[in-house]
């Protein structure tokens, strides 16, 4: 990824530290639930930016689409009152366009348009000349590049205050989760970009209320920059992602709940028996990739023996024997059956590339 000329959160939003929150409703349903809702935002006096969607993009047709032009006012209307900046998401030129002209503060790139290039250009191309914080969420699925490439775009067209939003991801059947943290995608995010901002949406990882405070719990531990929860007057009754908004009380209650762990202590002996254990940590994996190396070495075996017979690489009934076999395993072991699942789905994936090149040497 090419560099990213981008300033920290707080030289452009006058916070005093990290973490930033920004709060509000998903939707902007109305004047007075926006109104209401931004008031007991700022009594709380833990917000730094108000959020409000204005136009939602919604998998399913004939839901809440959002109120689109008044929405705006009503948004700006209550940053103002409440001195706060004003934040909401643009899905094309034209959105841009109408969130510049209605005075909006700050703008963000929602998850089903940053999967697209021609989406991300097309608002990038209106940006050109403006000088105006925009974040960008993580695509619906767990692919870096694409998040990577809709930041550089956006940076490309000038703007420096820039942030990323980490709202989880996508997955067949994800459980607890709404959307499936995936971390490690955060964790490779700030590889390719260090000085880059990055921000977690809880709202929309939990997707549920009860597990908002443990998802913003997990996002400081692991040194994220900011929070952005949806937060609404009476979020039984709104209108869109009804059962992940919470009231500002709760918002508050979640907020003021929050441990700030240190990053690291200067104390001796913690520091020691950290060492200690890390060695221990040291030797285990130093152990699993030897035996890791030993089974490659049997499965570039089986490969030989199936390229002698010419039976095909790909297995289906051992496959799944084999996952069936290790998740039982896993659970005799007390381990988390799907780690497993997951880690076993990528060392077959390592045995089956290793196939393929063990037939294509005994061919050419
Ligand atoms: C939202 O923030 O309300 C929203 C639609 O988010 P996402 O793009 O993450 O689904
Ligand atoms: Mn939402």
């Amino acid at each position: 990824m090419n560099e990213l000329h981008c300033s920290p959160l707080h030289n452009w939003l006058g916070i005093e530290s990290a973490p930033l929150l920004i709060a509000g409703p998903c939707s902007v349903e109305s004047e007075e639930q926006m109104m209401s809702t931004a008031r007991e935002i700022a009594a709380t006096k833990l917000a730094s930016a108000l959020r409000g969607g204005v136009w939602k993009p919604r998998t399913k047709p004939g839901t809440f689409e959002g109120i689109g032009l008044p929405a705006l006012k009503w948004l700006k209307q209550a940053g103002r009152e409440t001195s706060l900046p004003v934040i909401t998401e643009v899905a094309n030129a034209l959105h841009v366009e109408e969130a510049l002209e209605a005075g909006i503060d700050m703008l963000w790139i929602g998850a089903r348009t940053t999967v697209n290039p021609f989406y991300v250009q097309e608002i990038a191309d209106a940006l050109k000349g403006v000088d105006i914080p925009v974040m960008v969420k993580n695509p619906i699925h767990p692919e870096v590049g694409l998040w990577a490439g809709a930041l550089e775009r956006i940076n490309n067209a000038g703007i420096k205050k820039l942030t990323a939003i980490h709202r989880g991801f996508y997955a067949y059947q994800s459980h607890p989760f709404r959307n499936e943290p995936k971390w490690e995608v955060f964790f490779e995010l700030r590889r390719l970009a260090p000085g880059l901002p990055i921000i977690c949406d809880p709202s929309h990882i939990a997707g549920k209320r009860d597990l908002i405070r443990e998802v913003c719990q997990s996002a400081l531990d692991l040194g994220m920059d900011g929070l952005m929860i949806e937060t609404h007057v009476t979020p039984e009754k709104a209108l869109s992602d009804a059962e992940q908004q919470i009231t500002p009380l709760v918002l508050k209650e979640i907020i003021q709940s929050l441990e700030t762990r240190h990053e690291l202590i200067d104390d001796e002996r913690f520091i020691a028996r950290l060492e200690e254990l890390r060695s221990e940590i040291d030797v285990l994996d130093a152990e699993l990739l030897e035996i890791l190396k030993r089974r490659i070495e049997v499965v570039e075996k089986i490969g030989d023996v199936k390229e002698e017979n010419q039976v095909t690489i790909f297995q289906m009934k051992r496959w799944f024997k084999v996952l069936n076999d290790r998740k039982k395993l896993a659970r005799d072991l007390m381990l988390d059956k799907e780690t497993v699942h997951e880690l076993f789905q990528l060392i077959h994936k390592y045995s089956i590339n290793v196939q393929i090149k063990v037939q294509n040497r005994e061919k050419a």
